[in-house]
């Protein structure tokens, strides 16, 4: 890819950078094509068709149809629309929803504000696969259920949830399903409809589309207020005047995706496998979570008794993640990881090395090298 720089990028779940193809898309409409795509004039017309297709190549990756689709700034907006939308307008069948506790903070602080406004919220434990227990979600759902919200894979441990299941239980008592889909957009074939999904969110900077732009997908039929009032934009539903460069670029992100989505994963999980291989070879190591249900782009590892975080830190030149999280100056292990039983110690020795479409093979070498020689030379805890 052309974008130059010396860092070995393996760090695609937090954020990926944008497919060249796609900023040619949008760069014109940083330029000439300013117009407002609500003005009536041809000019706005123009730009409102461009509109129209990029929402089309949204819809067709993931077998929704236009009409379906709400652009939004990201997931994270794209769900506190769809949580709390579903919450006000589903009250008077009930105040229940049900999610699992290692979903993103998207998630969880939202469903914890629904919480403190009079809904009851389950949390679904997972198992050490990180994968959730059919048996407790059917236990919890209750007549009163309105929504179960499960993501589909896991953006710190790459872990697919079996969805298809999980929205035919959903719907045997009458509630809505939605999916947090950020992580697996682009990366699976999808399509909503069939699988029995109501609801979705995707972003674009998680597939090579820019930042501050995503979308929602709202299953015909099903009603959400508004969440921002104004010149009912987006089906009444976020109204503003539309983020026209950045659509434009989800929309051939998409178009991208949806072509290339199968030879991305072959080439993506043969690097996944080749540095997984190699650094399964240091002594005291393991893969967190399940390796059979898991993404091709995911590796999250256990360097047993050192400390993530100074690996990382010492780590030049190459952009790894731990999911340890700052919260005033305590450093807290991750969520996901001790939900799945992992100790605090095994949780802090824990890095995940998350790949995309730009990554080459001598990166991965690199990168190997790079992580066997420091795991050398570091001090080990325990
Ligand atoms: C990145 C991410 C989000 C948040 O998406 P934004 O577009 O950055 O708001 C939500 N859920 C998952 C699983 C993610 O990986």
């Amino acid at each position: 890819m052309n974008y130059k720089h010396n860092i070995s990028y393996l760090d695609y779940n937090a954020t990926t950078p944008i497919d060249p193809r796609v900023l040619d898309a949008m760069l014109p409409f940083l330029k000439e094509n300013f117009a407002n795509p609500s003005s009536t004039h041809h000019f706005g017309k123009t730009i409102n068709e461009a509109i129209k297709s990029a929402r089309t190549q949204v819809a067709d990756l993931i077998g929704a149809t236009d009409k379906e689709i709400i652009f939004t700034s990201g997931s994270t907006e794209a769900i506190n629309i769809a949580l709390k939308g579903v919450a006000e307008n589903y009250s008077e069948k009930g105040k229940h929803i049900i999610t699992v506790s290692t979903e993103h903070k998207a998630v969880l602080d939202t469903c914890n504000y629904l919480e403190n406004r009079g809904y009851e919220v389950t949390y679904l434990s997972v198992q050490k696969n990180g994968l959730i227990d059919l048996e407790e979600l059917k236990k919890s759902l209750r007549s009163d259920t309105i929504l179960v919200c499960v993501m589909f894979v896991n953006n710190e441990t790459g872990v697919i949830q079996p969805i298809q299941e999980i929205a035919l239980l959903t719907h045997e008592v009458g509630a809505l399903f939605m999916t947090d889909a950020t992580q697996a957009i682009g990366k699976i074939d999808i399509n909503a409809g069939k699988i029995g999904i109501d609801i979705l969110c995707l972003s674009g900077h998680k597939m090579y589309a820019p930042k501050g732009i995503g979308a929602l997908y709202v299953k015909k039929g099903i009603k959400l207020p508004a969440y921002t009032h104004g010149g009912g934009h987006e089906n009444g539903l976020r109204s503003g005047t539309l983020n026209v460069p950045s659509i434009i670029a989800l929309g051939r992100a998409c178009e991208i995706a949806e072509q290339e989505i199968q030879q991305d994963a072959e080439r993506i999980v043969s690097l996944r496998n080749e540095l997984e291989n190699e650094l399964l070879k240091i002594p005291d190591t393991f893969v967190n979570g399940s390796t059979e249900n898991r993404i091709h782009n995911v590796s999250n590892i256990c360097f047993k008794g050192f400390d993530a975080n100074v690996l990382i830190g010492r780590m030049k030149n190459v952009a790894v993640s731990n999911g340890s999280a700052c919260t005033s100056a305590i450093v807290e292990p991750s969520y996901v990881l001790t939900a799945m039983g992992l100790s605090d110690d095994d949780a802090f020795a824990s890095i995940r090395f998350s790949l995309g479409k730009f990554n080459t093979k001598e990166e991965i070498k690199l990168v190997v090298k790079i992580v066997s020689e420091l795991i050398k030379t570091s001090f080990r805890y325990a």
